[in-house]
């Protein structure tokens, strides 16, 4: 009898549940998009326990659709939006607060303070990371001391703390697992990634109590059973990695050298840097891609908080879209005499820049600039900070080869407009494989290769299909004036915030 795999990818804007079958073909899958919230300016929250409804929705609707008993189910493969900040009375599964989401700016002067203490060498040496709002760690502060009796409470061992994986991982098993998996914790800014294990310094720093985090595993291991109830039979969970990491393994970019660029909300690159932790000189995050037997693979990540979002933002803010497939279309028509540029900095620049309290500019508006235009900048501003994360990993990192290519997924790779202007403004080849849902295939490989259905490493390298590769095909002096008209445009606008901050 065929065995399944379920994927559960939960990501910024929805929830999915994914059935492969042992061909890693998928069988059915399930979607629900949840709310966001956005409280104030640079806030956003998510309600955990809506997000746990559309998960449990999801698996059963993709369990139904594809006519199987959930006892053909050789184990579930969970991925996940990173960072995003869960803390959850132990008795009854509730969180105390809505999760407050990776891309929350709130903590950004509680940064600044800790900066200015002089921490920030400390958090980059141990977990790679820069001490930025971002991570998990100052959000869980926040959490503590602005809920009623809330450290009071954790430090009584009554509430437990979890980045997606661990509420999701929790609720499945009814409250008898409590873990996460290493890729998770690498990204909570309390995690010593060289040592692999929470760090008693960082706890203080952050004010965090030991007994609210989770026991860290591999990325494959037994987390735990589904309680029967849920789906009509016990499934165990086999596989846990945050998004970007099950996409590095999704992709399978398992050898030193491999890029792989998921363009979702945001943007992220990852770079696969072997057994070595990689020190950015160019202020990108050295991070665990992902962990298996007990041995860790490190990468060099970059990332932009507005990628995808930016085309939300022209369907959902200005209207002047009703689907985000319309976004190529309408680029293909713009004007090129106009140099709209746009800088989606709409929570702040990420990676190399840094600048938390930086918001959003559009530059060279004409009476004549239109959605065309717009669609077109929106587009364009994801290719040029690709460029941004691409050119400072290549600085970092001198083992990647200049002839490189780079393998894309993600919703927004679905346009080929922006795939091909991609290739234009890195001069590099970029790859679309056939199965776009990387990141739900990356967990799925997890736990199909964990429960002995899917093949080992190796294996699953080979499997690995294109469907498309976009070649570069715009002449070199366009490429670096557009480009440079980008850097004077990201420039003028950090500067501007600045003088009116
Ligand atoms: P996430 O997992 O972060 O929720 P997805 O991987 O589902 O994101 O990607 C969705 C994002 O991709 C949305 O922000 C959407 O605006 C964008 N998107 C989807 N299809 C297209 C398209 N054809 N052209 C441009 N952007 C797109």
């Amino acid at each position: 009898m065929t065995s399944y795999i379920l994927a559960i990818d939960q990501g910024t804007t929805s929830s999915r549940a994914i059935l492969f079958d042992e061909q890693f073909d998928i069988v059915s899958s399930s979607q629900q998009e949840f709310a966001q919230h956005f409280p104030s300016s640079g806030m956003v929250e998510h309600d955990a326990e809506e997000i746990w409804h559309s998960v449990v929705a999801t698996c059963r609707k993709a369990i139904a659709d594809a006519g199987i008993n959930a006892s053909q189910i050789a184990g579930i493969g969970i991925t996940n939006q990173r960072e995003t900040t869960v803390i959850w009375d132990k008795s009854t599964g509730k969180p105390i607060h809505h999760a407050i989401v990776w891309q929350d700016r709130r903590t950004s002067n509680y940064c600044n303070e800790l900066k200015a203490s002089g921490h920030e060498e400390t958090v980059r040496d141990k977990t790679g990371l820069l001490l930025d709002p971002y991570f998990s760690a100052t959000k869980i502060n926040w959490l503590l001391d602005h809920v009623d009796r809330a450290r009071k409470k954790a430090e009584d061992g009554k509430l437990l703390f979890g980045t997606i994986d661990t509420y999701l991982l929790w609720r499945l098993t009814d409250g008898a697992s409590h873990k996460t998996d290493a890729t998770n914790a690498s990204r909570t800014m309390l995690f010593n990634t060289a040592k692999n294990e929470w760090d008693d310094a960082l706890l203080k720093i952050f004010n965090v109590p030991r007994q609210i985090l989770p026991a860290v595993e591999d990325c494959a291991a037994e987390f735990g059973n589904t309680v029967t109830d849920l789906f009509g039979a016990s499934i165990p969970v086999l596989g846990i990695a945050g998004d970007q990491h099950a996409a590095v393994l999704g992709q399978a970019c398992f050898s030193p050298g491999m890029i792989k660029s998921t363009y979702g909300t945001g943007c992220f690159v990852m770079l696969n840097t072997g057994e070595q932790r990689a020190e950015s000189k160019n202020r990108l995050l050295s991070t665990i891609a992902y962990r298996i037997n007990g041995k860790t693979t490190y990468a060099l990540e970059g990332s932009i908080f507005i990628a995808g979002a930016a085309v939300q933002w022209l369907r959902d803010g200005l209207k002047i879209i009703d689907d985000a497939s319309q976004t190529g279309g309408l680029a293909a028509e713009a004007d090129r005499s106009q140099d709209v540029i746009m800088v989606p900095a709409f929570a702040g620049l990420g990676a190399p820049y840094w600048e938390p309290d930086v918001r959003g500019a559009i530059f060279g508006l004409t009476r004549n600039t239109g959605p065309r235009e717009l669609s077109r900048a929106a587009l364009e501003a994801v290719c040029y900070q690709t460029r941004d994360l691409v050119d400072a990993m290549k600085k970092d990192w001198q083992g990647q080869k200049e002839e490189s290519v780079l393998r894309v997924d993600g919703g927004m790779v679905a346009s080929d407009w922006t795939m091909q202007y991609l290739a234009d403004t890195l001069a590099t080849p970029i790859d679309r494989p056939s199965i776009l849902e990387t990141t739900a295939l990356g967990a799925a490989w997890l736990a199909g290769m964990k429960s002995g259905v899917w093949p080992d490493m190796e294996g699953f390298s080979k499997s690995w299909k294109l469907q498309n590769r976009f070649e570069p095909r715009l002449d070199e002096a366009k490429r670096a004036h557009r480009y440079n008209s980008w850097l004077a445009a990201v420039e003028s606008t950090i500067s501007q915030s600045k003088a009116s901050s």
